[in-house]
């Protein structure tokens, strides 16, 4: 498989496709396609795969589809996922605004390829989304410890002075490759804007890639500036429930469909599964439990026959 990934330049000339396909936004009962439960994560999952995605970002629902961080049913996801999709499964330490930090924490358990790390505390609408320096350095040491590859959300200009003064205390993320991803257009963040865009690209140190996303009618503006500043795309339901004015989204591969479509107009195709661990330097547990997996079997076989 090591003799299929990419060099450099392969991987600079594709676009990483996330799908972030729930959020914690969005009532179930105002949006009946969105994915709650577990099945139709994973059916929403492997559609996505197919339709272009390499990444999923996660945030959980529980039974009544209220956001949770319950750790058990973190786990359960990241094992469905990993068992059904090759997608690089990133769990949110966000979670719904207003959480409690020690909960946020508690997601790493779930042992997932990456977690998202938000860089600064914004207004999210009405609500207070925190995110205070000593949890941020508590999230990145964690994940440093554990070879969890962090993707850097980035609301606002200053908070990628926070990602970097991280990584200037604390080192480099695991995986040694820095990711961020420009959630815009928050109402409370900065502007879902080209200009907005082409500010957040330039602040970010040599080497780091970044995906960008704009909440709600900036989806667009956002996805083609992103492309045409080389940067990668994030879309789905957690940040867009319209497709056109007036016209509501279908379900997430609808989105994830056309930011591929926009990715190839742009001669800058998706990234496979095997691509976008490659950039992101994410290591393939998957892999390693097939592997681990695959010996127990030859292992048990062996001693029956
Ligand atoms: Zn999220």
């Amino acid at each position: 498989m090591l003799d299929m990934a990419p060099g450099p330049s392969d991987m600079a000339g594709g676009t990483l496709l996330t799908v972030a396909p729930t959020g914690a936004e969005t009532a179930k009962s105002d949006f009946p396609p969105l994915p709650v439960t577990l099945e139709e994560l994973v059916d929403a999952a492997l559609a996505c795969e197919r339709a272009g995605a390499s990444v999923i970002h996660v945030h959980l629902r529980d039974d009544a589809a209220e956001p949770t961080l319950d750790v058990g049913r973190a786990r359960a996801a990241v094992v469905a996922l990993r068992e059904s999709t090759d997608l690089v499964v990133q769990l949110s330490t966000g979670g719904a605004v207003g959480d409690p930090e020690a909960a946020r924490l508690l997601v790493l358990d779930a042992d997932p390829d990456s977690a998202s790390l938000s860089c600064g505390t914004v207004n999210f609408g009405d609500g207070v989304f925190l995110n205070r320096w000593p949890f941020m350095v508590e999230l990145y040491r964690r994940m440093q410890e554990r070879g969890i590859v962090p993707e850097f959300e980035i609301f606002d200009l200053g908070q990628i002075d926070a990602m970097l003064r991280l990584l200037d205390r604390f080192g480099p993320p695991s995986g040694g490759h820095v990711h961020a991803d420009l959630v815009m257009g928050v109402p409370g963040g900065m502007p879902g804007t080209a200009a907005a865009l082409i500010a957040a690209a330039s602040a970010l140190p040599a080497g780091a890639t970044f995906s960008a996303t704009g909440v709600g009618r900036t989806a667009l503006p956002v996805a083609f500036a992103a492309l045409a500043a080389g940067g990668h795309l994030r879309v789905g339901c957690e940040d867009t429930l319209s497709f056109a004015p007036g016209v509501a989204v279908r379900d997430n591969t609808q989105l994830v469909e056309r930011a591929a479509s926009l990715a190839g107009l742009a001669q800058r195709p998706p990234l496979s599964t095997v691509e976008a661990r490659a950039m992101l330097g994410v290591t393939d547990r998957r892999g390693a439990r097939r592997v681990a997996a695959g010996e127990a079997a030859a292992a048990a076989g062996g001693e029956q026959g």
